[in-house]
């Protein structure tokens, strides 16, 4: 394995690697098959089934904006929780159920077990990955730490419970920057992993001293800045907002650049009555509800319509559905299971996240 810096300085670009995560990454796309859509009928048959289910088996639906509108409704009606991935870790930590599920991807669900040993984890499917996740293994990127050891690791939530037991800090987009900047400040030097169009908008703002590992969202880098640029022109009273995994030429261009939590309250605060919308579609139901009388407009991609399998909708917070989510809960299939040793070695950099995070809210 080769391992180079680029230009900048920053970028860690490993050619061979490269190339075998973005096979890797194809073959998870290629059996993400999106789920039937069911009839009206099968629908309502389901939603009550699964609220019959939570009650008797003790459980709360725990679920990311990104899933479908209609898993996320049945969360918050049971009294589960919809959220982005720091606020999902905290609140299955705290709730009182017995038995969590999962609605997102498969790291959503072994920070769940990892921080709550004593709850049963399941989720609909065990098939929704990430491409972030899945582009940085864990024996490649403890190589990768060990040859920077002057580096404190920073890893993003998105990646498997390995890559976090290996990490001295977890951190989501909504406290990322907060946090590198004050590490920065007390002259560390930072080693981030896996996004390197968020890690970039890090060193960015922050004028962090960072090494990046390569790898990407495969939703947010379809954002193109040129189609947004043209866009801009036909909405010019719109704001646009962007999620930070969404390439450097469409951060440039927006009005607001956070985290899922954060651009929904952005569109509720800013005054603007339209917003171009630079992250996964599945975010549009919360949208619309906390601002009924705004404008939500996609923002454009490259891929050309039905061809595109990633374009602002990740194909795998599209694998969880209700009909999965109900034979999860019937049959306490596709539970979560983590390695005793990971989790004791994954929760230590994962509490730090939680305290940074609390320490941050004011809590
Ligand atoms: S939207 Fe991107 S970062 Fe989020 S789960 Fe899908 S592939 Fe991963």
């Amino acid at each position: 394995m080769t391992e180079t810096l680029a230009d900048s300085g920053v970028a860690v670009v490993d050619e061979d690697r490269l190339i075998a995560d973005t096979l890797l990454v194809k073959r998870y796309l290629d059996r993400a098959v999106p789920p039937e859509a069911p009839s009206a009928r099968q629908r309502a048959e389901y939603r009550d089934a699964i609220m019959g289910l939570l009650e008797r088996r003790k459980a709360a639906i725990v679920a990311h904006y990104y899933v479908d509108a209609e898993l996320q409704e049945l969360a918050e009606e049971s009294g589960g929780f919809v959220g982005d991935s720091l606020e999902m870790a905290r609140f299955g930590r705290d709730c009182d159920a017995e038995v969590l599920v999962v609605a997102g991807v498969r790291f959503m669900g072994e920070t769940a077990k990892i921080l709550s040993p004593g709850k049963t984890v399941l989720m609909p499917t065990l098939e929704a990955t990430c491409s972030l996740d899945l582009a940085c293994p864990a024996d490649d990127f403890s190589r990768f730490c060990d040859n920077h050891p002057e580096h404190t690791v920073v890893v993003y939530a998105n990646t498997s419970a390995a890559v976090k037991a290996r990490a001295d800090w977890v951190v989501t987009s909504s406290i990322a920057v907060d946090l590198v900047d004050h590490l920065s400040a007390g002259g560390e030097r930072i080693l981030w992993a896996p996004d390197r169009h968020l890690g970039a908008y890090i060193q960015r703002v922050t004028g962090a001293d960072m090494l990046l590992w390569d790898a990407a969202c495969i939703v947010h880098e379809e954002f193109k800045a040129r189609g947004l640029k043209d866009l801009i022109q036909v909405h010019p009273e719109a704001a646009v907002l962007a999620h930070p995994e969404s390439p450097a030429g469409v951060l440039e261009l927006a009005d607001f650049v956070g985290s899922t939590t954060q651009i929904i309250r952005a569109a509720s605060d800013l005054p603007n009555r339209q917003f171009i919308v630079a992250t996964d579609q599945g975010i549009f139901h919360k949208l619309q509800m906390r601002a009924p009388d705004k404008e939500f407009i996609v923002a454009p991609t490259a891929g050309k319509g039905a061809e595109c399998r990633s374009c602002a909708s990740c194909p795998w917070m599209g694998l969880n559905s209700l009909h999965e989510m109900r034979e999860t809960l019937e049959n306490g299939d596709n539970e979560v299971l983590v390695d005793a040793e990971l989790a004791r070695q994954a929760m230590i950099p994962l509490r730090r996240m939680l305290d940074f995070g609390k320490q941050m809210a004011g809590d």
